[in-house]
């Protein structure tokens, strides 16, 4: 994959006066190097040990104590996250949840806590990093044993047969929650007050997310509303548990992470995983990122899910190794932590956003809506994803070309006055990741000679004027609907 880029570089260099050079093969960004040296375990460790010293962040905890509970917690993040730069625009975002369930028995309002750095060229676009900051203990409920029905393989987790007093009760236990999610929240502080200092292109935006624990409710609520305002979310870097390196098992590791995306071969999930492995063991090549494609670890949720739900790309980032005795436990502890951990997967989020913030928008593979004429126009132009007669949905612009040849169109997403080139990608169809890639200069198509589009994958990525990569967009072409045929009776 890097020769054939790396031969056509060389070969371009050659022929070309410096101004037309191809974007650095694969290279890394000095300024996104120097922003990976200032996130700091010292400032990671500081936060672990505010938030566990809240006592419990349970949602339906006090939210008038100054120090104890949801409500000091949260305004604690706040106003921190306020003081690491005026350009960072802080907010919550109120919900009022009506009670429901046994985890919410009672109305409760709750509060994402939203920092916004708005991009100074794309500023519609944004890049997601969170996690939650909400904490819970589920009493005295075993941990470690497999729960019948929907929670089934969610060690520590075991709500079965638990009663409302039960939730009532839990919600005044000390619950530290250090690893679930303090490290996820402590990663997302940092990388606001870092990434702060600098100026990106898209908006970068760090939640700490309010009620995970109740059933994804912060994250539900924040998604939908996103969704309906129409805003442009390009990916979601969600961060739960990444605190710990050695499992309860004694399988240990401090050089992977877990990127779960989801199942759907070629899902704009699984290009966000495939990009955060590519870029984060550029940056950190001790670092190995584990694309899972899954979505989430075996039966368990976290808050990538509702953004899935509403067509945003995103991933959960996790570690490999947890301590289920720990989880929705009083010994979820700083003391059961490693922050060095935590910093690296904190640094392979600041790569992978901070790519993603300076890059071009990803290229469009499909046809411009009612293009008109020809089977893709019409088939376009019947408007949605609405199949047309005969079953025909609007399919991406890829074709055998005069014959045996693979013919791959594509249009930018926004000005093209950034972009450098671009590369297209291939892949077998039973590899998870890209294989080959040749960068093809500024153009908007490209023809790869005797390659059969049947059976191979492909995809086309945009490069910026500053070496910048776009996510992949995959020509993913939709199923075949099922035709009901009429018979003579
Ligand atoms: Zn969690």
């Amino acid at each position: 994959m890097k020769s054939l880029r790396r031969l056509l570089a060389i070969a371009v260099c050659i022929v070309l006066p410096a101004g037309l050079l191809p974007a650095e093969d694969k290279g890394v960004n000095p300024k996104v190097q120097e922003m990976m040296g200032q996130v700091s375990e010292a400032r990671i460790k500081a936060i672990l040990e505010k938030l566990g010293n809240f006592g419990t962040r349970n949602t339906m905890s006090s939210a008038d104590d100054p120090v104890h509970g949801v409500g000091a917690a949260r305004n604690w993040i706040l106003n921190e996250m306020k003081s690491y730069s005026p350009r960072l625009e802080v907010r919550f975002e109120k919900f009022r949840v009506k009670k429901q369930g046994q985890r919410i028995f009672k109305d409760v309002d709750l509060y994402n806590v939203i920092a916004v750095l708005p991009g100074k060229k794309m500023p519609e676009t944004q890049v997601i990093v969170s996690g939650h900051y909400d904490s819970l203990n589920l009493g005295g409920r075993p941990a470690g044993a497999a729960a019948p029905g929907a929670e089934a393989g969610a060690p520590g987790n075991t709500t079965a047969g638990m009663t409302l007093e039960d939730f009532e009760k839990n919600a005044n236990l000390p619950a530290p929650g250090v690893c679930d999610d303090g490290s996820g929240t402590s990663a997302v502080m940092e990388l606001a007050r870092v990434m702060s200092q600098y100026e990106f292109d898209k908006t970068l935006v760090f939640i700490a997310f309010a009620g995970e624990e109740q059933g994804l409710i912060g994250s539900s609520l924040q998604a939908v509303k996103e969704k309906k305002e129409g805003h442009v979310i390009e990916a979601v870097l969600n961060n739960d548990i990444i605190g710990t390196d050695t499992a309860g098992n004694g399988r240990m590791s401090n050089t992977t992470v877990n990127v779960y995306s989801d199942e759907t071969t070629d899902s704009v999930n699984q290009q966000l995983s495939r990009y955060m492995r590519d870029v984060a063991e550029r940056y950190l090549p001790a670092m190995k990122v584990v694309n899972v494609f899954m979505g989430d670890r075996l039966g368990r949720g976290g808050d990538h899910t509702p953004f899935q739900w509403e067509g945003f790309a995103a991933v959960r980032v996790s570690t490999p190794n947890e301590i289920y005795v720990n989880q929705h436990h009083a010994t979820d502890t700083l003391d059961q932590m490693s922050v060095p951990y935590t910093t690296k997967v904190a640094k392979v989020n600041l790569v992978v956003a901070a790519n993603l913030a300076m890059a071009p928008k990803p290229p469009i593979v499909m046809p411009e809506p009612r293009a008109g004429g020809g089977r893709q126009g019409a088939a376009a132009g019947a408007g949605a994803a609405a199949p047309a007669a005969g079953g025909r949905r609007p399919t991406p612009m890829i074709a055998r070309g005069a014959g045996y040849d693979a013919v791959l169109r594509w249009r930018a997403a926004g000005s093209e006055d950034d972009i450098k080139g671009y590369a297209v990608v291939v892949r077998a169809t039973t590899s998870p990741y890209w294989e080959q890639e040749i960068y093809v200069g500024k153009v908007n198509t490209y023809t790869l000679k005797d390659v059969s589009i049947d059976d191979l994958k492909f995809g086309v990525k945009a490069i910026g004027v500053n070496g910048m990569e776009s996510l992949v967009t995959p020509y993913a072409y939709p199923p075949r609907v099922k035709v009901e045929i009429e018979t003579v009776q």
